[in-house]
């Protein structure tokens, strides 16, 4: 199993004589390898703290989470370095690509934290390779202010996979472009999670986009609940 949470709960600010903000409630699922998930909700259900346990980057106030078959709360700090860096990729609404270096260079910026998993010139060649993929060949040695916002995403999709990664976590990754941009980022989402067979969790506000994963569901009241056919015709 690539992910698992069991009996997750999480929340905010236990002060004395006051009430927590319970963010997510007794949350247990499973997602195989390869398999994706889309995860819809309102503004503030805790979309983003649950991908960010998903993770690592934040923890649960009580119960398990397992990512690729670990315990995620026994990992040293080296660990969960490691499995930052090398078993997620992170994708978010804005790209963070760095402004000084160009795409190739901030596609490679993932490969030299942790120990180096492949010779330099093959980590070249597979970043080449990816930005190929992107529609991106011709721009390997421009910076990001040359680029669409479009163009800058699908960057951050190639160097959320330069690792290949297990799992990508998107946070509304369309959610800063427009409808023709949104729609191509979409396509190539959904095809990256079936070519290279990484697991997708996917957070967003496009009830079409969520349709398209494996599973989808609404983050309501900290709890995953189905998103049905009729639900989203509404
Ligand atoms: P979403 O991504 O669905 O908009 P978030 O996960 O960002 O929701 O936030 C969920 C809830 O948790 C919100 O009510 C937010 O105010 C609260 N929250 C998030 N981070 C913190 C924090 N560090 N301290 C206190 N409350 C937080
Ligand atoms: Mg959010």
């Amino acid at each position: 199993m690539l992910l698992e949470f069991k009996d997750v709960t999480k929340d905010y600010g236990r002060f004395p004589g006051q009430a927590p903000v319970v963010v997510l409630h007794h949350l247990s699922f499973q997602l195989a390898d390869g398999e994706s998930m889309a995860i819809v909700g309102p503004s503030g259900s805790g979309k983003s703290t649950l991908l960010n346990i998903i993770g690592a980057l934040d923890t649960p106030t009580s119960g398990q989470v397992l990512l690729n078959g670990r315990d995620v709360s026994t990992c040293s700090d080296r660990e969960l370095a490691e499995l930052r860096n090398h078993t997620v990729g992170f994708i978010f609404q804005s790209h963070h690509l760095l402004p000084q270096l160009n795409l190739l260079e901030n596609v490679l910026v993932p490969t030299l934290a942790g120990r180096p998993q492949a010779p330099a010139a093959e980590l070249e060649a597979r970043a080449r390779q990816l930005l190929q993929r992107v529609g991106l060949a011709a721009r390997l040695q421009h910076r990001p202010g040359q680029l669409s916002g479009g163009e800058c995403q699908r960057v951050a999709v190639v160097r959320a996979l330069i690792n290949r990664p297990k799992l990508i976590l998107a946070d509304e990754p369309t959610g800063a472009l427009d409808h023709r941009n949104a729609e191509e980022l979409a396509n190539l989402l959904v095809e990256l999670n079936r070519e290279e067979k990484v697991g997708l969790v996917l957070v967003t506000h496009w009830r079409e986009l969520a349709a398209r994963m494996s599973r989808a569901y609404e983050l309501i009241d900290g709890q995953l609940q189905p998103v049905t056919a009729a639900h989203d015709r509404r």
